[in-house]
């Protein structure tokens, strides 16, 4: 099923001739009313009619997330105050907000776009989506509610938190469809266990939107087994719309990037240039169709990769693979690289660990890793939990080349979060 067949499936020469062309408009848009991006073009020396080909996007400056924040709060604004309809701000994980507008085609064709990214996953009419992101500033909640009620399925705008609530929600309307993140879905899971709820008798659930932190392959399945459900991997950023930007489709091998609206490119993130199809790399994005806020090749941070081959949904527009990391989340142990993505994926992969863990960073050369585990294993027997923190220090080990500190604890013992949760606690810096 599609929402907009002939754009989903465009044969690849069409889709970079519509590229090319819309390329070219954002660039003089962007020179002729963005201060920021005339000084950069004539720093470099290029003006927009040297965009020739879609290769040519590589002379083109990169626009970071500074760059934004320095612009604060209007000046990367390409049209009137009066044309603009709505303010987003980014949800702040990293620093300060940075403003992002909308007008109202802009609006609008975020909504096209979570509409194609719904009807891709089978959702219908009579779906009901309880919407667990945040309203209000953050893009996650809103731009999903729109596209949602475009597709014409009830939104229940829920928000984050009050999980009983959340529960009695799901089951006096039959709610079928989560969005919802991560770490948010891992307590629901543990409110329910602790409630005595049966996530497949007494409710109606059929699959999950889940986005806006990295997580990895094991956590989806252990949240697909708990609720017996589908989850769909969802990634996006306020900055390129908020969700909508890439989603995965019923293969669920990685997602499809819109690319009639963003331009993708992975790069090596220290030396800026091109990384081969397969090969991990920070993800930069160029919008195509922005009018409010057109932003050439924006370093998202975000580390993925370009899957090569065709998806056998029949979809032209290329995927990414689950995000690894962001590069500013990488910390250093031991002189090695470390991301905590590699520790969420071996924590989760093992049975007896619950749904909560927070990585510490004692000192340049020392972590430690505190893990929830399951109930039924506190049981008093001190060698079930020593073997247990054996195996986890091993598998971590194995994992990262670093020995860390295991510290074994009790369920409910670590923070719970409603939305991003902050996993590493850095010493070093506090
Ligand atoms: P902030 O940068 O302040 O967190 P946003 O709220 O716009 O701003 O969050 C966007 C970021 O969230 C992305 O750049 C990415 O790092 C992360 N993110 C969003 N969706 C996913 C996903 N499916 N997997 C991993 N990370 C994601
Ligand atoms: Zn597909």
């Amino acid at each position: 099923m599609y929402w907009q067949k002939e754009m989903e499936v465009i044969g690849r020469r069409a889709l970079e001739d519509l590229q090319l062309k819309k390329l070219k408009q954002t660039v003089s848009k962007a020179c002729k009313h963005i201060p920021f991006y005339k000084e950069a073009f004539s720093k470099l020396n290029l003006k927009p009619k040297d965009i020739t080909a879609l290769k040519d996007i590589r002379k083109l400056p990169f626009t970071t997330r500074e760059d934004l924040r320095l612009h604060y709060p209007f000046g990367m604004l390409a049209v009137g105050k009066d044309e603009v309809v709505r303010l987003h701000t980014s949800s702040g994980t990293t620093g300060k907000p940075k403003a992002i507008f909308f007008s109202k085609k802009d609006v609008d064709r975020a909504a096209e776009l979570i509409a194609r990214c719904l009807i891709m996953t089978g959702v219908k009419k009579d779906d009901v989506l309880q919407n667990m992101m945040t309203y209000g500033l953050f893009t996650g909640a809103l731009v999903m509610h729109y596209g949602a009620e475009k597709v014409g399925v009830l939104v229940i705008p829920a928000g984050p938190g009050n999980t009983k609530r959340q529960i009695s929600l799901m089951q006096d309307f039959h709610t079928t469809t989560l969005h919802i993140t991560p770490s948010y879905a891992l307590y629901l899971a543990s409110v329910m266990t602790k409630e005595g709820l049966d996530p497949q008798k007494d409710f109606s659930l059929r699959r999950a939107y889940m986005g806006s932190e990295p997580y990895s392959e094991e956590t989806r399945k252990k949240i697909e087994q708990f609720f017996h459900i589908d989850v769909y991997n969802s990634y996006g950023l306020s900055e390129m719309n908020g969700p909508g930007v890439a989603f995965e489709c019923t293969e669920k091998n990685g997602m499809h990037l819109w690319e009639d609206n963003f331009i993708m490119e992975i790069i090596d993130p220290d030396t800026g240039e091109k990384v081969p199809d397969g090969k991990k790399g920070e993800l930069v994005l160029t919008t195509l169709c922005r009018e409010a806020m057109p932003i050439i090749r924006y370093r998202t941070r975000d580390i993925t990769m370009i899957m090569p081959g065709r998806c056998r949904c029949g979809r032209t527009h290329r995927r990414i693979s689950r995000i690894f990391g962001r590069t500013d989340d990488m910390f250093i142990v031991k002189g090695v690289n470390i991301f905590p993505q590699q520790i969420e994926r071996v924590l989760m992969g093992i049975k007896a660990v619950a749904q909560n863990y927070q990585i510490v960073l004692e000192s340049y050369d020392h972590m430690t890793v505190r893990v929830e585990i399951s109930k039924e294993l506190f049981d008093g027997k001190v060698d079930h939990l020593v073997n247990l923190q054996t195996e986890i220090t091993g598998k971590l080990r194995g994992e990262i080349l670093v020995k860390p500190k295991v510290e074994l604890l009790e369920p409910g013992t670590l923070p719970v979060s409603e939305g991003k949760l902050t996993r590493v606690i850095d010493k070093r810096t506090l």
